[in-house]
């Protein structure tokens, strides 16, 4: 199942130990072979459609669409390639907002939410609802999940869109997407899910568990940064959207700017390479993430899980130290790379809105460390974090 290992996940002098797979991944030496030529002979343009270079990049753009439908049940013309998942969720947002108001400008328009969503939902939302959509945010439960009794409740007339995160990037927990998409299709609701920390790490198939439009990016799955898609449902319904880029008109028209070919290579071989491993995978992260608990619980009396104990991504824990601030431990975890629940980057303390949305205090949010694990994570590997954390918070 792996390949060689990409040694910038560990620096093997001093041992320091990458567990920050759901920030980004490296890219699978076999995704970097597939696309190398594409950064060599095979240059091409793929919208060069005289002569032979332009063919074969667009041959190879082609065969990519195949991968990465294939990974999520989707046909090869319902993916259009984007610069990353947040272009994607924004995409979805402002492109269906305008379609609508094309359609009818003074018609009520309601969106729906919830209130921890990744920035690119959030912000989004919050640009639209300035331009008068009205938006709910809607809260979760007390593991981060959105209730289908809350959705149904927050229905209007004039819902238009769903969109609500499937695998939460900072805790892990798995939204009910299928049942959601259920009460969508009811009500004639466009579902979109923003798939990011899903897609390659979970089954996902839009086609029979109904989902419209869904986001997703190759850098968290072993492929390469700046490239992702946006699932848009061909039929049953079609899905309508105004494109967020407007010019050459690449990607059928819906995303002008010529196609970044070596990573869109790069992101289909990724997509097949978690396809074919995808149950083996996803049971070698589950056992791995279940020892890494275990090894906190021995190593730190009181620490707690953040999020659902079992409807969680297999390769997430979210823990909050009993009463430790990771600020005061971070320097001795310089060897960890693990991401805090809050950060005091420009002097401001930003807090983790998604921490705070589970009820967590300020407090307890910057107590909290998020501890990802991916295709080259070894046991011997957890049993040294957890020692570094347990002897950090021991100092
Ligand atoms: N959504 C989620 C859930 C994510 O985890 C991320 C990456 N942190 C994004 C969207 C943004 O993806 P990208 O980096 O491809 O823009």
């Amino acid at each position: 199942m792996s390949s060689e290992r990409p040694m910038g996940t560990t620096l093997q002098q001093d041992s320091a130990i990458y567990l920050d797979y759901n920030a980004t991944t490296p890219v699978d030496p076999r995704v970097f072979a597939a696309m190398e030529p594409y950064f060599k002979d095979l240059f091409g343009n793929p919208a060069s459609a005289g002569h032979h270079w332009g063919w074969v990049a667009e041959n190879a753009i082609g065969k990519a669409r195949t991968q990465v439908a294939s990974l999520i049940g989707a046909r090869p013309l319902e993916i259009t390639f984007t610069g990353g998942a947040t272009e994607s969720n924004n995409w979805v947002i402002f492109g269906l907002l305008s379609k609508l108001r094309e359609e009818n400008p003074t018609a009520p328009i309601h969106f729906i939410t919830s209130q921890i969503e990744h920035s690119s939902i959030m912000k989004a939302m919050a640009a639209v609802q300035k331009q008068g959509v009205e938006v709910d945010f809607l809260p979760v439960n007390k593991y981060g999940q959105v209730e289908l009794e809350t959705i149904k409740k927050a229905i209007k007339p004039h819902t238009k869109l769903m969109s609500f995160i499937w695998v939460n990037n900072e805790i892990g927990s798995i939204n009910p997407i299928p049942e959601i998409a259920h009460i969508a299709r009811e009500h004639q609701i466009y579902l979109h899910t923003d798939a990011t920390q899903a897609a390659g790490k979970i089954p996902v198939n839009v086609t029979d568990m109904g989902i419209d439009l869904m986001s997703f990016s190759g850098h968290k799955i072993y492929g390469p940064k700046g490239v992702g898609a946006l699932y848009i449902r061909g039929k049953d319904p079609k899905v309508q959207l105004n494109p967020l880029i407007y010019g050459g008109g690449q990607e059928r028209g819906l995303r002008s700017g010529t196609v970044n070919v070596p990573a869109v290579v790069g992101f289909g071989v990724a997509c097949e390479i978690c396809q074919q491993n995808l149950t083996a995978e996803t049971q070698h992260m589950t056992e791995l993430r279940n020892f890494l608990w275990q090894q906190l619980q021995e190593a730190i009396p009181g620490v707690h899980l953040n999020g659902h104990p079992t409807e969680r991504s297999p390769a997430n824990l979210n823990i909050t130290l009993p009463g430790i601030k990771t600020e005061q431990i971070l320097p001795r975890l310089q060897k960890l790379g693990v991401s805090t629940g809050s950060a005091c980057g420009t002097g401001a303390m930003v807090v983790s809105h998604v921490l705070r949305g589970l009820g967590l205090s300020t407090d307890e949010v910057q107590c909290s460390l998020r501890l990802s694990l991916g295709r080259w994570t070894t046991q011997e590997e957890l049993t040294k974090a957890a020692q570094i954390l347990k002897n950090a918070i021991n100092k």
